[in-house]
């Protein structure tokens, strides 16, 4: 597994001192509020969101949202659709979108614009990883908490998939192209 990977971009040392940096930001910001809703999109959210939430020393609750993302592909095909959704009815809640990485920001817009019509109380995102120069121009994200922005190159590891492997790898890294470049 390891031997697919061309560089290691985030080593796990590096990937916790910023999740516990993010926690103790988040669990800052929302003390006042006496409420937190974490909406995880699955699946690559799952390693970050759960070390996350064990950084933020408050009371919470955590959902999970699930959004069609490439399939088998590493491009982003700009059709988004909702796969599953949320247990909890969000009207009034403090709500804070957990993602794994914003790429084109597609996928984020729609969720944002499909959470927010249900009336939350607030509403904030925090992703582990952005790709500042992937984003499509007609797309306005504002991000609230940021783990890191990386270059242009597709990741895997730590919860980020390429065709459902290599979730499981402890740090963020890049597959060698020969890797993808059948597909
Ligand atoms: P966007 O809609 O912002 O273009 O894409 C967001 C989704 O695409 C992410 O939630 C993730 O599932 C997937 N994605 C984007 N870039 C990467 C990447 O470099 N690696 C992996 N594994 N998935 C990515």
């Amino acid at each position: 597994m390891h031997n697919d990977l061309a560089t290691v971009l985030i080593d796990d040392a590096r990937l916790q001192q910023r999740v516990r940096e993010l926690g103790a930001q988040i669990a800052a910001d929302y003390a006042e509020t006496g409420d937190l809703l974490m909406v995880g999109v699955l699946k690559g959210c799952a390693m970050f969101m759960m070390d996350l939430a064990r950084c933020i020393d408050l009371p919470l609750a955590m959902d999970f949202i699930a959004i069609s993302s490439y399939g088998q592909s590493t491009e982003s095909s700009g059709v988004v659709r909702l796969l599953k959704d949320l247990d909890t009815d969000i009207a009034g809640r403090h709500v804070l979108i957990v993602e794994d990485i914003i790429d084109s920001g597609l996928t984020l817009a729609y969720l944002r614009s499909q959470l927010d019509r249900r009336n939350p109380a607030s509403l904030r995102i925090c992703t582990l990883l952005n790709k500042p120069e992937r984003r499509d121009p007609e797309v306005s994200i504002s991000v609230d908490y940021l783990g890191f922005d990386i270059p242009n190159a597709f990741v895997v590891g730590y919860g980020l998939d390429y065709a459902e492997r290599y979730r499981n790898l402890p740090y963020i890294g890049v597959l060698k192209p020969e890797i993808y470049s059948g597909h």
